[in-house]
C-alpha cells in the first residue's frame, strides 16, 4: 500500500500516538513517573549502551514528552527531536551539542533578546564566541566564518524587524562551507518549513505558538537528518571523536545502526542528562493540547493580524507600521520565499507620540493584554522602551530596535471586530491631534 504523506492538520492530531495498548486512551497520557522498570539486566545494559531504545530515567525520555517530540519530528520532516524545558536550554544545547571551549558560531543579530543575551555573554563565559552579523546580506556569514566555526543561527522573524531570515540562500553557503544552519522557528510554526529550505536544525520555544494558551514553558530541538557530521569530521569532534562524556563513544559511528540521529541522540544522553534541562510530563501533555489546533490557530491569528495592521496603518496616531503582510516589492517577495499561508501574528508600530503615547496606549487597553510574551490565542502587547528595554541607554534602545513610540503586538484568535474596537479606542485615547 502507498503510504499517504498527511498534512498538518492531521498529523498534529494524529502523529506519533494512536492509543495507549493497556488503557486504550485516546488523550496521550500523562506518564507521571521517574523510572522504568527493566526487565532484566541485560535488558537494562542494552538500554544503557545505546543498543536499544527504551526508556531508562524521565529526565533523558518520557512517554509523554516521546509523542510531543516525534509529532514535531513529524510536522517538520525530521528525523527526530528532543523536548527540553525551555526555548533558552533548546537554543543553548543546539550550539553546546557542536561547540566547545575556543570554538565559534556565526548568528544573525536580529534576535529576540533572551537569546541574544545568553549568545553575547553566556556562550562568552563558556569561551564559545558568537560572531554577529547582519543577515540581509548572506554572504556575512561565509565571511565571518572561519574553521572553527561550528553552526550558524538565526531566527525566521526576528523582531522588530520582522524580516523573514533568509534560509535557502544561507543554508546554500552552508552546505557549500560544511557548517550546519540552526532555526529558531518559535515565530512562524507551519507558515515557514525551515527544513524545505535548507536549514538542518530546527529550535523552538513551545511556550510561544506551539502551546499556545499561554500555561507551559518548554523548548524543542528538531534534527533533520540531512547534514553529513561524518564527512567534515575535524570540524565537529563533539560527534566524530570519543566523548568522554559518554564512555569514549564516537557519536556518528554509534548510531550508523540507528540512521542519521548523531547529533539529537548526543544532545539527549550527554547534555540533557549531564544539565538536566527536562521537560516535565505534565507541561508535554498541555504543549501537546496546544499542538493539537496549531495550523487552525495559525490560520487564524494571521488572518486577523493582516486585518488589524492595515488598519494600524491609516490611523492618524500611527507613523510606521512593520508586518511582513504590507511588505511590497522584492521584501515581499522575500517574505513569501519563506512563509506561506499567511505572514505570521506578530506586528511593530510606532505612535507619533513618542514614550508617553506608547504608555497611553498600553494603559488605555482593556481587552488585549499588557505582557511580556508573543504567541497566545490571546492579544498580547508591550511597550520595550518602559518596559524590556528600558535598561538600555536612549541610544542603545533604538539601535535594538525599541523606539520612544514602538509598540508589539501579539496577535490572538479573538473576533477581530473586538481587536479593533479595543486598539481603536486606545490609539485615539492617546492621539494628539
Ligand atoms: N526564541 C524566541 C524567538 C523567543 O521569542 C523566545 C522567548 O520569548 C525564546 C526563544 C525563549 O523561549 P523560552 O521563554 O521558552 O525560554
Amino acid at each position: 500500500m502507498t503510504k499517504v504523506q498527511l498534512r498538518p492538520e492531521t498529523l498534529a492530531l494524529h502523529a506519533a500516538y494512536r492509543r495507549d495498548d493497556t488503557t486504550r486512551s485516546v488523550a496521550v497520557p500523562i506518564y507521571q513517573t521517574v523510572a522504568y522498570q527493566f526487565d532484566d539486566t541485560a535488558h537494562a545494559a542494552s538500554l544503557f549502551g545505546l543498543e536499544k531504545f527504551g526508556n531508562i530515567y524521565t529526565r533523558i525520555m518520557n512517554p509523554t514528552s516521546s509523542v510531543l517530540e516525534e509529532r514535531i519530528t513529524a510536522l517538520e520532516g525530521g528525523v527526530g527531536a528532543l523536548a527540553v524545558s525551555s526555548g533558552q536550554s533548546a537554543t543553548a544545547f543546539s550550539i553546546q551539542n557542536l561547540a566547545r571551549n575556543g570554538d565559534n558560531i556565526v548568528s544573525s543579530s536580529d534576535l529576540y533578546g533572551g537569546i541574544w543575551n545568553l549568545f553575547a555573554n553566556g556562550m562568552k563565559d563558556m569561551g564559545i564566541e558568537v560572531r554577529f552579523v547582519d543577515s540581509s546580506d548572506p554572504e556575512n556569514f561565509r565571511r565571518a566564518s572561519d574553521d572553527r566555526t561550528r553552526a550558524f543561527y538565526g531566527e525566521t522573524l526576528a523582531n522588530p524587524k520582522l524580516y523573514p531570515f533568509p534560509i535557502r540562500e544561507i543554508s546554500t553557503i552552508s552546505d557549500d562551507l560544511g557548517i550546519p544552519l540552526i532555526i529558531d522557528n518559535t515565530a512562524a510554526p507551519i507558515l515557514c518549513r525551515p527544513f524545505d529550505l535548507g536549514a538542518h536544525i530546527i529550535v523552538y520555544s513551545l511556550t510561544k505558538y506551539i502551546g499556545g494558551h499561554g500555561n507551559s514553558i518548554g523548548g524543542l530541538i528538531v534534527d533533520s537528518g540531512r547534514f553529513d557530521w561524518s564527512k567534515h569530521g575535524s570540524r565537529f569532534p563533539t560527534l566524530n571523536s570519543p566523548d568522554a562524556n559518554y564512555h569514549g563513544t564516537i557519536f556518528s559511528e554509534a548510531v550508523k545502526p540507528l540512521g542519521p540521529i548523531a547529533y539529537i541522540l548526543r544532545a539527549r544522553v550527554v547534555l540533557l542528562r549531564d544539565f538536566g534541562s527536562a521537560l516535565s510530563p505534565m507541561n508535554s501533555f498541555l504543549l501537546l493540547q496546544g499542538l493539537e489546533t496549531l495550523p487552525l490557530r495559525m490560520s487564524a491569528i494571521c488572518d486577523n493580524a493582516q486585518v488589524i495592521a492595515e488598519f494600524l496603518l491609516k490611523h492618524k496616531a500611527v507613523s510606521r507600521v512593520v508586518y511582513p503582510g504590507l511588505f511590497e516589492g522584492t521584501e515581499r517577495d522575500h517574505a513569501r520565499a519563506v512563509l506561506s499561508g499567511g505572514f505570521g501574528g506578530l506586528i511593530g508600530f510606532e505612535l507619533k507620540g513618542g514614550v508617553e503615547a506608547g504608555k497611553c496606549f498600553i494603559d488605555s487597553l482593556r481587552l488585549v493584554y499588557h505582557v511580556a510574551n508573543i504567541g497566545d490565542v490571546r492579544t498580547l502587547a508591550i511597550h520595550p522602551a518602559s518596559t524590556t528595554q528600558s535598561q538600555l541607554s536612549a541610544e542603545d534602545r533604538v539601535a535594538s530596535g525599541a523606539s520612544d513610540g514602538y509598540v508589539r503586538l501579539s496577535v490572538g484568535i479573538e473576533h477581530r471586530e473586538d481587536l479593533l474596537a479595543d486598539i481603536g479606542q486606545a490609539l485615539d485615547a492617546c492621539c494628539d491631534g
